[in-house]
């Protein structure tokens, strides 16, 4: 059985004091062990990335695209062994895993174009001999805190952009899915990345808490559950640091009675059951209106008849395990207790039967679901789709409006006035018109709204520039240009 140690320096490090059991979820077996931080891992880390601050940061910009162009090639030519990493500790079916390898190295990609992205802005002769001049800094050493379900993606969405614009990285990924963030640090140290910009830090809290605290670290992104995010935000606050929080989410999707009740059935299957719900983006709430509801049940009913769940290995499988036992029970609870709250199930997910120990269940879907329950109102993270029925547009807006989350939401319809009043009226960041789950493209950033969010950047693409540098403005008053040589700049002009 490996032992998955830190990244510190370049090298792998630490004792294995403290450690925590990797699963393959779809055997329910233990395949690995991974070391847990104590307080001194957590310091020697974050003093491996301050001292490789200087060196990283005056670096040429040419340099650093070079690494990342080669790290985004090395990535590209490895991508099948990152997905089968994937698989293998989250459980999601490799299709996906590669889906998810390629939406990371978008973000590669437009750090990539750091060059552009850096450029300052310049205003000669803003007053009489004097010119202002501003340029981006990198903000120091960065925090990275992700979650379990993208354990490449999320990694990459942060540091990308953190070490592209000159900052020196503290990742602590997933303890549930530890693998992937060592074999993104031996490739962007492959493609010459020098040693210390990216240390990887195992751990829990107590990892997270010593990032947190220390002063040598400038700024902090996480992405995770709200309750945490939020925690997170306030105390990275608290000492001084900027932070941006990315939390959990409740997705809607909106039908329309004029949508095409295939594509709203394809999507809604893919979006609520794909990687077994456990995406911050799939879609948790379908919003039936009008008599949508009626085509939609039996529809989304035939597509889960036909829905293999299995090893994310076998090619055949469209749904593989959720991610570790305790987290399936917290689904099971869910579906299980749909009924006494009034809900009513149509697929019972909790009623499939599976071969072996591992982590799997069925999908279910449940209509009707009562909006003051703990099916609709909690994030449930797992293969549960509620159908709620409202009358009209303005109804679905105001029940996704009155919901705390705001991270994504989709609406399906062939109306476009009524897309461009949805549109316009929801208050959530992310928005999909007949696309299920509207994840931005690498040029544009990500980020929630309300308890989705916590702080005032979102991640990746322009924004993430903007928060992992900090900006001076230069002014200088030299002698104002000799009279005689304006006049050879403009000759004939006077
Ligand atoms: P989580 O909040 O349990 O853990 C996220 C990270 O925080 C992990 O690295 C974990 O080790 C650490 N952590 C956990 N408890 C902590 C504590 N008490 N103190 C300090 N650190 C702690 O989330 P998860 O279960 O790994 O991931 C699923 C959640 O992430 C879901 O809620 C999902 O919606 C959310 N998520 C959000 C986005 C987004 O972009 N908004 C993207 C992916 C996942």
């Amino acid at each position: 059985m490996a032992l998955i140690r830190h990244v510190v320096n370049g090298a792998e490090f630490g004792d294995p004091e403290r450690t925590s059991d990797i699963y393959n979820p779809a055997t329910g077996a233990v395949q690995h062990q991974v070391i847990m931080a104590s307080e001194s891992d957590a310091a020697a880390a974050i003093a491996a990335a301050k001292a490789a601050l200087p060196g990283w940061r005056s670096t040429s910009l040419t340099k650093r695209a070079d690494v990342l162009f080669r790290a985004r090639h090395l990535l590209t030519e490895r991508r099948d062994e990152l997905a089968a990493i994937i698989t293998s500790e989250h459980g999601k079916v490799l299709s996906d895993a590669a889906g998810e390898v390629a939406r990371g190295l978008e973000n590669v990609e437009f750090a990539s174009g750091l060059i552009q992205h850096l450029k300052g802005d310049y205003s000669e002769q803003i007053s009489t001999g004097v010119d202002v001049h501003s340029v981006k800094q990198p903000v120091g050493v960065v925090g990275c805190i992700t979650p379990f379900n993208f354990p490449v993606m999320v990694p990459l969405w942060m540091l990308a952009s953190a070490i592209a614009c000159g900052n020196t990285v503290v990742l602590k990924p997933s303890e549930k899915d530890p693998s992937a963030s060592v074999f993104l640090a031996k490739v962007f140290a492959d493609a010459g990345l020098p040693a210390g910009v990216l240390n990887v830090l195992h751990g829990d809290k107590v990892a997270v808490d010593a990032l947190l605290d220390s002063p040598d670290v400038a700024a902090v992104s996480f992405v995770g559950s709200t309750p945490i995010a939020k925690s997170i935000y306030q105390r990275a606050a608290a000492n001084g640091k900027r932070v941006q929080a990315l939390g959990g989410a409740k997705n809607h999707m909106v039908v329309l009675e004029d949508a095409d009740i295939d594509s709203a059935a394809d999507a809604a299957v893919s979006a609520a059951y794909g990687s077994a719900g456990e995406r911050c983006m799939a879609v948790s709430v379908l919003v039936a209106v009008g008599a949508a509801g009626d085509k939609l049940i039996p529809a989304i009913q035939k597509r889960i008849d036909d829905l293999v769940i299995g090893d994310g290995t076998d090619a055949s499988s469209g749904m593989g395990p959720l991610v570790t036992e305790q987290h399936r029970e917290k689904v099971l609870s869910y579906v299980t207790g749909a009924a006494s709250e009034g809900a009513t199930v149509v697929v019972d997910g909790s009623q499939k039967h599976f071969e072996g120990d591992g982590f799997f269940i069925g999908a279910t879907l449940l209509d009707n679901v009562p909006l003051q329950s703990k099916t609709y109102r909690d994030e449930i993270f797992g293969p549960v789709l509620s159908v709620v029925r409202v009358d009209t547009l303005d109804d679905a807006i105001e029940l996704i409006n009155a919901n705390p989350y705001g991270n994504g939401v989709a609406i399906f319809t062939r109306d476009g006035g009524a897309a461009r009043e949805f549109e316009f009226n929801i208050e959530v960041g992310m928005v999909g018109v007949n696309v299920p789950i509207p994840v931005p493209v690498g040029s544009f950033s990500f980020g929630g709204w309300k308890n989705s969010l916590f702080g005032d950047s979102h991640i990746y693409g322009p924004e993430s520039f903007h928060f992992y540098t900090r900006s001076k403005v230069v002014t200088s008053r030299w002698p104002e240009p000799a009279q005689s040589r304006v006049e050879l700049a403009f000759p004939g002009n006077h």
